[in-house]
């Protein structure tokens, strides 16, 4: 299926960002003076651009703090008044779009156990129909690039075009570094399907720990991502949820300062030549590569017709695995990752089996 959506840059809805798009805030609002002090002190720092707090929470579990709900709307508001800042929360039905929508949220997100719901998005979008909302879509918690993409699909269906993704990690299969995580496979794969829809990575939902969010967002950055929402909290050893993950302003400052943000392109003449100069050489290697690809097939064809002529099978067993071996130690000899040769000479393997069994089935 191809999807084409109509989103508008962060630029429409934010002309003043000239940097990339940073949201930051408490996991959770816990009271007015938790909310405001948390958002003078990030007001300070001009690198964020919109608050967050979380007002009405997806706990996994029922019994643990699930937010204050709609009192944290009038928070928003004074956080608005005070510091300019855009303000933002997590919504996840009807009633809490509606409130938002009255209550003048600049933001809001789907979380990602809604997304995982295409009911709670279609809910949320026929709320929205008609508004030009800011509305952000958090990757479901199981990898499935096709949830994502059809949750952004049923909010553009319904006129919304300013829309973002958010990488905030996938729900881990077993014992892992990260509390969900990162798989920049998926973020690129959204990407290709989805040229034009700004994508921003939720550090802190993918570590899980605050000596993480360092590597994550700088990774975020490396393949290009266009901004960052990081968990921030005045005082994160009283927090009431995700305690071990959030920073205070100050930290995250620090995080930030470290950071190196990285461009699609460069303006700088020099870079693009030496840039050209080694693409030529890409171009050329790979060139290379497929001609002695094609010769091997060759003589993988001749194989195949000797083999046949002596009524031999296509897959011998034991010389694929004398091949693995024999190219898993070229390639520690080479410093090349032994995954990836083993992959790639899996797939070389398998087309010259086929290639085979098919000189065999001809009469
Ligand atoms: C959050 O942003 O506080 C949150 C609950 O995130 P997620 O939906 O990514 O779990
Ligand atoms: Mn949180």
């Amino acid at each position: 299926m191809v999807t084409n959506l109509k989103v508008m840059p962060i630029s429409h809805w934010l002309p003043k960002i000239d940097n990339p798009l940073l949201i930051s805030g408490p996991c959770s609002l816990e009271s007015e003076e938790q909310a405001l002090s948390t958002a003078r002190e990030l007001a300070k720092d001009k690198r964020v651009f919109v608050y967050r707090g979380g007002i009405w929470k997806p706990r996994t579990r029922p019994g643990m703090f699930e937010g204050v709900g709609s009192i944290g709307l009038e928070w928003l508001k004074l956080v608005k008044q005070e510091t300019g800042l855009m303000t933002g929360t997590e919504v996840a039905n009807a009633q809490h779009v509606e409130e938002c929508l009255k209550a003048g949220v600049d933001v809001m997100w789907i979380g990602a156990r809604s997304t995982a719901s295409p009911f709670v998005v279609q809910e949320i979008a026929d709320v929205l129909k008609g508004t030009d909302q800011i509305i952000m879509v958090k990757n479901p918690v199981n990898p499935d690039v096709q949830l994502w993409v059809g949750a952004l699909e049923r909010l553009n269906q319904a006129g919304l075009k300013n829309l973002v993704a958010i990488h905030r990690g996938f729900t881990p299969f077993s014992e892992s570094k990260y509390r969900n995580f990162p798989n920049w496979k998926t973020v690129i794969e959204l990407r290709r399907l989805l040229p034009n829809l700004p994508i921003i990575c939720d550090p802190s939902h993918i570590s899980g720990k605050r000596e993480y969010l360092f590597e994550i967002s700088q990774k975020a950055f490396d393949i290009g991502l266009d901004g960052l929402m990081i968990e921030s909290h005045i005082d994160p050893s009283c927090a009431l949820s995700d305690k071990d993950q959030q920073v205070t302003p100050a930290e995250l400052a620090k995080i930030l300062d470290k950071l190196v943000i990285r461009y699609a392109s460069s303006e700088d003449p020099q870079f693009e030549n030496k840039l050209e100069l080694l693409r030529g050489r890409i171009d050329g290697i790979d060139h290379e590569i497929m001609e002695v690809l094609a010769q091997r097939m060759g003589i993988v064809k001749q194989i195949g017709q000797y083999k046949k002529e002596n009524k031999v099978t296509a897959l011998q067993i034991n010389r694929w695995a004398q091949i693995m071996e024999d190219r898993s130690r070229l390639a520690e000899k080479l410093d090349l990752d032994d995954a990836f040769v083993k992959a790639l000479f899996q797939l070389i393997h398998e087309d010259s089996v086929r290639q085979q069994s098919e000189i065999m089935d001809q009469d």
